[in-house]
């Protein structure tokens, strides 16, 4: 089973993780993303003053104080439109101004005190397409005139309430395309008391504007969470690939490694199974083996009627051998007639040890006759040959082959029966089963 450990969590952790930041970053999105442009004393731009003195009128400005831009402006009666004005310059030069088409709010914290209803402000915008620089009034005027009740505290307008004046439209000849609000290149701020000849004392205290926008727009937002995403999918996907690579050369060497174990396995398993099949003394098949080996001479018996022969072999006075030189030696004589028997007699006959000093030789594919050939010749190799030092033994044999309808208990009984009588018959000798 697998276990279930912190570090399997990492990865659902991170993703969850990055989930919450998406909500966060959808949700939050004007409050991420607000840009803000300040207009104060402490901006360092250039302030410009100006009245109706310019176009023959009696209306005068005066800055009282510059650095908290504190100014007071006196309309008289001497011009048919009089006034006077206030500018906050983004360019000394007025052509290169900034770009507040991003913006969609302004805040304005400004007193005012005197006789008129309304004032105005103004965002004027330079373009060749219909501004010079040697004439001031050639940039457009986007402005917005409200009631004065409304600078009570902060005064807050949006930038889609800005029109654009209509005698600059007229005095300046301005086609109709032409005509629309447009801040992509603002070079002045402007305050100005309101329409309507307000004559009199006009005082005037700017304490801050400020723009408030949206750094990004929200298509380009969401085009940039959804790259955020994609990169982070393409990164994953870029490390299970490199793991999964690891994964594969790491399951590779492990079945490898199990192919060789289970051949280690499986030679181990064969050499136990033929331990299990065979007599430690003397390394011919114990009974188990050759009960193996028969049951395949039996198949070839009752399938294609092969003749399937039995030599059952039992030394002659044994208990004497082991009484005059010892245990031992009798264990070594009976490994050396093991060992003398296979190595004549053919790769198809199976030597066995039957129990004590009694082996059996189970002959294949042998009819009776050529089974007591066998037989005679290794009682005459053992009778002989000196098994150990000096030591000679002989052995009786019984032979006997299986007949039809009997089965393989009644074959070495047969086998048996004959072994006792070439030993009641004087020994050393072979005796079939009749
Ligand atoms: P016979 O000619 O009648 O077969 O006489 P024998 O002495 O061979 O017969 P018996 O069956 O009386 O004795 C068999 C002896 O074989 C008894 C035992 O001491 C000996 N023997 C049996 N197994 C082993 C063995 O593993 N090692 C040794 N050294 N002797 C064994
Ligand atoms: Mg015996
Ligand atoms: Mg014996």
């Amino acid at each position: 089973m697998r276990q279930t450990s912190p570090n399997h969590l990492y990865f659902e952790i991170v993703l969850g993780l990055l989930v919450i930041l998406t909500i966060f970053a959808i949700a939050g999105e004007e409050q991420i993303l607000e840009e803000h442009l300040v207009i104060d004393q402490n901006s360092g731009l250039a302030l410009n003053t100006y009245d109706d003195r310019e176009s023959g009128g009696t209306s005068s400005i005066y800055l009282e104080d510059e650095k908290n831009m504190r100014w007071h402006c006196i309309l008289r009666d001497s011009y048919s439109y009089p006034y006077c004005g206030f500018e906050v310059l983004f360019d000394k030069e007025r052509t290169n101004g900034i770009d507040l088409r991003h913006y969609n709010k302004i805040r304005l914290w400004l007193d005012y005190n005197g006789p008129s209803q309304t004032v105005r402000i103004s965002l004027r915008n330079f373009d060749p397409l219909y501004s010079k620089k040697e004439i001031l009034q050639s940039t457009k005027y986007n402005q917005i005139e409200f009631n004065v009740a409304l600078l009570n505290g902060v005064a807050e307008f949006s930038l889609k309430d800005f029109f654009v004046a209509n005698w600059w439209v007229l005095e300046n000849k301005i086609p109709p395309q032409l005509s629309h609000p447009q801040f992509d290149n603002i070079t002045i701020f402007e305050v100005q008391s309101g329409s309507g000849k307000p004559l009199g004392k006009h005082q005037f205290r700017l304490h801050r504007v400020e723009f408030i926008g949206q750094a990004l727009s929200t298509a380009d937002w969401y085009l940039a969470i959804m790259v955020v995403w994609l990169c982070i999918i393409l990164c994953f996907l870029g490390y299970r690939i490199i793991k999964l690579k690891d994964e594969v050369v790491i399951q590779r060497k492990r079945e490898s490694e199990l192919i060789e174990i289970n051949e280690v396995l499986d030679m181990r398993s064969k050499a136990l199974e033929l331990q299990t099949k065979t007599d430690p003394l003397t390394g011919a098949f114990n009974r188990l083996g050759i009960e193996e080996a028969i049951s395949i001479g039996l198949q070839d018996w009752y399938q294609h009627r092969k003749p399937l022969s039995l030599v059952m072999i039992d030394i002659d006075h044994f208990k004497q051998i082991n009484d005059k030189y010892g245990h031992d030696v009798g264990d070594l004589v009976l490994s050396n007639l093991s060992n003398t028997v296979q190595q004549h007699t053919r790769t198809q006959d199976l030597f066995a040890r039957w129990g004590g000093e009694e082996f059996v030789l189970v002959c294949r594919n042998t009819d009776l006759e050529s089974a007591r050939t066998i037989a005679d010749k290794l009682r005459e190799l053992i009778a002989n040959q000196t098994l150990h030092k000096d030591i000679k033994i002989t052995a009786s044999f019984g032979v006997a082959t299986l007949k039809t309808y009997e089965n393989l208990e009644q074959l070495f009984k047969a086998a048996d029966t004959a072994l006792y009588e070439a030993k009641s018959s004087g020994r050393n000798r072979v005796a079939t089963a009749a």
